[in-house]
């Protein structure tokens, strides 16, 4: 049985660093929260959030064993660590053989250690703190969660490119879209804050944080979205360039004379906002530097807009009906400079905007910020991919121990 004090451990793994939230019950936000980072270096150091207060600690060179081992004493001191009944892993890449969270044995954790193939930045790193935590706590069951599952529900049509079969059947090249668990989210906020019926609705997610990407979702399921094979497809990101004529990497390549290895730095983390504005990835700073008169900014703001209206209108076209555009993420959560001019862009779908709602959104708001008018409406809703990843593991460990 589960106790009435269930908590659950959500760990969200990288290669340098650990993400930690602790979730209590049906508690949205997390009752505690930790990130290590810099782990493995001289600097580790692991900082404690709870109540609204931080507390820093360092890990005296750790890694990420020595990260969780400092959390789950922290835990312990507090006598809450009996109460962690389960631990949500948040794994990126799922291939094509996870489509929904699943409990991790020992042959799920050979199978996410075999999909690093397709994401070799992210699932390795994963498969790291699933070793690690089972290692700690090996009694409570471990699930995982992907940032690929969502856009299991995508049809050939959105998901194959247009290159031989061969690419797909031996290497598995083929859109995947990340981003899974915050669009998932965002789309089952978007039809009890706007009142959608959960079986009949349209709805174009745009994730906009440092990493990017737009889901269309038709009754809950995802259709297309921007993302690709690797989240460096579609929209313009902090440093990742999003889309771009493949036939002019050949060009920068053999005129530049550059490596794969050098173009996978050049497109991942020297482009994006940064590339374009040559001043920064953040979003806030270019939008200062923008209203200075900043060429750069300017040019990246527009880009980025741009591309986001584009994407937007042509996902609409995977749906019967576009009933509301949603923001999220950093960009889309904060930034009523960038939400406006992405709906002027989009005048052609219907959308009009309602200047002070606009405004008033910020900072975990959730709320429509389109004109009464408006069809489709517009809307920002606060992503949660931590609760959701605590949510989908507490309803994996009750199911399984109702069966
Ligand atoms: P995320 O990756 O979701 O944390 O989002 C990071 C991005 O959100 C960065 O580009 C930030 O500059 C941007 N951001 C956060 N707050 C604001 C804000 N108030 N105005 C504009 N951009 C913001």
């Amino acid at each position: 049985m589960i106790d009435v004090r269930s908590f659950v451990l959500v760990v969200n793994c990288g290669s340098s660093s650990v993400k930690f939230g602790v979730f209590s019950g049906s508690g949205r936000e997390p009752i505690l929260s930790a990130l290590a980072e810099n782990l493995g270096q001289a600097t580790s150091r692991l900082v404690v959030k709870e109540n609204g207060e931080k507390t820093e600690m360092s890990l005296d060179g750790g890694s990420h064993d020595v990260a969780l081992q400092k959390l789950l004493g922290i835990l312990d001191d507090k006598d809450w660590l009996g109460s962690v009944v389960a631990v949500g892993h948040r794994i990126v890449h799922g291939g094509e053989q996870f489509c929904a969270a699943t409990r991790i044995d020992g042959s799920v954790l050979h199978d996410i250690n075999g999909l690093s193939r397709l994401a070799p930045l992210h699932n390795p790193a994963n498969v790291l703190g699933v070793r690690t935590a089972m290692a700690a706590l090996p009694s409570i069951p471990h699930v995982a969660v992907f940032d690929t599952a969502f856009h299991a529900t995508m049809p050939p049509a959105a998901y194959a490119y247009a290159i031989p079969q061969d690419c797909y059947r031996n290497l598995g090249i083929r859109r995947y879209g990340f981003h899974g668990t915050s669009h998932r989210y965002v789309a089952m906020e978007a039809v009890s804050l706007l009142g959608l019926d959960p079986q009949d609705h349209g709805i174009v997610i745009a994730h906009l944080g440092n990493g990017a990407s737009a889901t269309a979702v038709r009754n809950g399921q995802s259709l297309d979205t921007s993302m690709g094979f690797t989240p460096l497809e579609g929209l313009v990101m902090g440093t990742r360039s999003g889309d771009i004529d493949p036939g002019a990497l050949f060009h920068i390549a053999r005129e530049d004379g550059l490596s794969i290895d050098e173009l996978d730095t050049l497109l991942n983390r020297k482009s994006g906002l940064l590339g374009l504005s040559g001043l920064s990835n953040d979003c806030r700073t270019l939008e200062s530097a923008a209203r200075e008169g900043h060429e750069g900014a300017k040019l990246a703001l527009d880009v980025f807009v741009h591309r986001l209206a584009r994407y937007i209108g042509g996902l609409a076209t995977s749906l019967d009906r576009l009933d509301a555009v949603v923001f999220t993420g950093g960009i889309g959560e904060n930034s009523a400079t960038m939400r406006k001019a992405t709906i002027e862009h989009l005048k052609v779908l219907g959308l009009t905007l309602d200047e002070d709602a606009n405004s008033q959104m910020f900072g975990g708001r959730c709320g429509v910020i389109s004109t009464a008018a408006s069809k489709p409406v517009a809307a920002v809703i606060a992503t949660n991919e931590e609760w959701m990843i605590a949510h989908d593991t507490l309803s994996i460990v009750t199911s399984t121990e109702a069966a």
